[in-house]
């Protein structure tokens, strides 16, 4: 499936749309459409909220997931099934606690989510037609979104995705709870930080949150938080400073 003949329409929409595509190496580019066919064959897209399917929906969401199984053996987000998207932000209700016996209630709008146990992922098509352009501004649902499809490969929600080997979890472990406590701390503080603060909210928050700054920040998080942007580097197989359009 891999190599059958990509659709020249969908590599237009590609090239059009999801603006880190376009500095991807010419292997890269290949193997990333190699993985796009098969992402789309496996699984099912669903609009909601009034929202129509077409084909730029499915690659402009295909090619940015499929950018987190470059150079790597993969099973191609294995939990998941299907895809749900909404026009734009959609309302979720919500329980969110905001102090130790204090609980707030309430409708609020969601950009993304996923879950271990849902089989399915929620995107705002707004959201991934933004983050396909802006490759650069740290922010990325898909890539969020996807980033918790392979922490759950290994069955826990823990911010741990599959590491290959005793001493990859062990170095990884400690990096990640040194970050996310500093992250924990800068939050609490009020003090600025390239991450985004979301990822304080639990390891596997953090984890997502990291994966969208490798990607679209990779220089700033190598120069900030070199450890992290190891551990990712290994994990991930790939170097995204050099195809990065980060400044
Ligand atoms: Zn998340």
């Amino acid at each position: 499936m891999r190599a059958r003949p990509f659709p020249k329409e969908w590599l237009a929409l590609i090239q059009r749309h999801v603006v880190f595509s376009r500095r991807l190496s010419a292997t890269d580019r290949a193997e990333l459409l190699g993985h796009i066919q098969v992402f789309l064959a496996e699984k099912r897209f669903e609009g909601c909220g009034g929202f129509a399917i077409t084909d730029e929906v499915r690659v402009t969401i295909a090619a940015q997931a499929c950018l987190l199984l470059l150079h790597r053996s993969t099973d191609y987000f294995p939990r998941l099934l299907t895809i749900l998207v909404y026009p734009l932000t959609y309302m979720a209700e919500e329980k969110r606690q905001v102090g130790e016996h204090l609980w707030e209630e309430g409708t609020v709008s969601r950009l993304g989510e996923t879950g271990r146990r849902m089989g399915s992922l929620v995107l705002s098509w707004g959201a991934v037609k933004h983050g396909a352009a802006a490759p650069s501004d740290g922010k990325n649902v898909v890539l969020h979104e996807f980033a918790h499809q392979l922490d759950f490969e290994n069955d826990a929600a823990d911010g741990v995705p599959g590491l290959a080997t005793r001493e990859q979890q062990l170095a990884w472990a400690e990096v990640m709870r040194s970050e996310f406590a500093s992250l924990r701390a800068a939050d609490e503080s009020g003090i600025p930080t390239l991450l985004d603060t979301y990822g304080a909210t639990d390891p596997a928050e953090f984890f997502a949150v990291s994966v969208e700054a490798f990607f679209e920040q990779p220089r700033a998080l190598r120069a900030h938080h070199p450890k992290l942007y190891a551990e990712l580097r290994t994990y991930f197989q790939q170097d995204p400073v050099e195809f990065s359009a980060e400044r």
